[in-house]
């Protein structure tokens, strides 16, 4: 493992290995996390002046590399939406993408992060399934992404979710890590309720995130209303069916005034009937919920549409009049594929490219 997938207590028990005094736990976790001195800017490269002994870094470091994530391209879209493609040091290609949200009273800023290099899930509307599974990422990798856009940006995000590439729930170990110490005061301090793991439905991963800590918001891709067409979009849906899906989200432990979210990605004549609309308040009922209906983002090559504004917002008015809050995410970022789903595959010689270091354009 890397050196910034290391929780606080794991790096407190190296500091003891080294016969280190105990506070210097915090300085190194300062060091691999903090916001520093340097600034919002500072924190990708730890390798500034620190209060912590340059022989215990070098100790730590020898343990543990870190597995830095090098920028190969930034694409800016009409909207405000950045998004950045990354190459870990073993030359897999993952996606991060900015969103600004200044309709906001108090602007919102979203960064939408990957939790894997590819998918293994298979989604028959995702780009992302196109690429296969290539790996799981560490924390270290995870935190590096928001680290790289601050660097870049000179912002902090307020929102993080992870509905990059990859399916976060089947990479919990992982992932916890990541949020942990995304969310330490000590770090990036950004409060897990402005953090949201978004899930296709593996059970597994929904029963044991829900007994980390800190719990994030849970969104659930539902996209579908029967087990039929679900297992259609999405292969997940024979392992773990409706009934199962949505027993695991009545356990999930919410607090007081939280909800989950469902996702609901609409596709014109799969899943957009009026029938399909009346049977989510059903699906939901005793599960504090709200939906988020996304217009499916086209992907060359994938057999699906996008259904009318018309038939959007009226789908949108038939689940509103069960007196479920019902949004509709209007795609962000799609003039340069950093919408959702859209990730790493514009097409399947895009996603080539991707994975060919020599071809990959580098910025400074
Ligand atoms: N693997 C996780 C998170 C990444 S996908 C998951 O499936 O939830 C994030 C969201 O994008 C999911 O709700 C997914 O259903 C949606 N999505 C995938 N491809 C899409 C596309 N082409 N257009 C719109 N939404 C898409
Ligand atoms: Fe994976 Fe999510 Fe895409 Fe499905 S929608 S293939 S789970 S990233």
């Amino acid at each position: 493992m890397d050196l910034r997938s290391f929780t606080i207590a794991e790096l407190r028990e190296q500091v003891a290995r080294a016969g280190e005094p105990p506070f210097r736990a915090e300085q190194v976790f300062r060091w691999l996390h903090g916001l520093g001195s340097g600034g919002i800017g500072s924190v990708r490269i730890p390798l500034a002046s620190s209060t912590v002994p340059r022989a215990l870094r070098d100790l730590l470091l020898a343990n543990a590399p870190l597995a830095p994530l090098s920028l190969a391209e930034t694409f800016a879209s009409s909207d405000g939406t950045q998004k950045f493609r990354f190459q870990t040091h073993d030359g897999r290609a993952i996606e991060t993408v900015l969103i600004p949200d200044d309709k906001q009273e108090r602007s919102k800023l979203t960064l939408c992060i990957s939790s894997q290099a590819g998918c293994a899930w298979g989604c028959a509307f995702c780009a992302t399934a196109t690429l296969g599974f290539g790996r799981h990422l560490t924390a270290g990798e995870i935190v590096e992404q928001l680290y790289w856009v601050m660097e870049k940006v000179g912002q902090k995000p307020t929102n993080i979710v992870f509905m990059g590439m990859g399916e976060p729930l089947h990479n919990v170990e992982q992932v916890t890590r990541a949020l942990a110490n995304i969310s330490h005061p000590w770090g990036a301090g950004l409060s897990p309720r402005r953090i949201t793991v978004s899930t296709s439905g593996v059970v597994t991963g929904i029963d044991l995130l829900a007994k980390t800590r800190p719990l994030p918001n849970l969104a659930i891709s539902l996209n579908a209303t029967t087990d039929d067409i679900r297992s259609q979009l999405m292969p997940v849906n024979r392992r773990w069916n409706l009934e199962a899906l949505l027993a695991a989200a009545r356990r999930f432990p919410l607090g007081h005034h939280r909800r989950i979210t469902f996702e609901y990605v609409l596709f014109a004549g799969v899943n957009d009937s009026d029938i399909d609309a009346a049977r989510i308040p059903r699906l939901l009922a005793n599960i504090p919920s709200k939906v988020n209906l996304i217009p499916w983002n086209p992907v060359p090559g994938l057999p699906f549409q996008r259904p009318s504004e018309q038939r959007i917002l009226a789908f949108q008015n038939l689940v509103r009049r069960a007196d479920l809050p019902v949004y509709i995410r209007t795609p962000r970022g799609d003039d340069t594929a950093a919408a959702c789903g859209q990730l790493a595959a514009r097409s399947r010689d895009a996603s080539a490219d991707l994975f060919d270091i020599k071809a990959t354009r580098h910025v400074s």
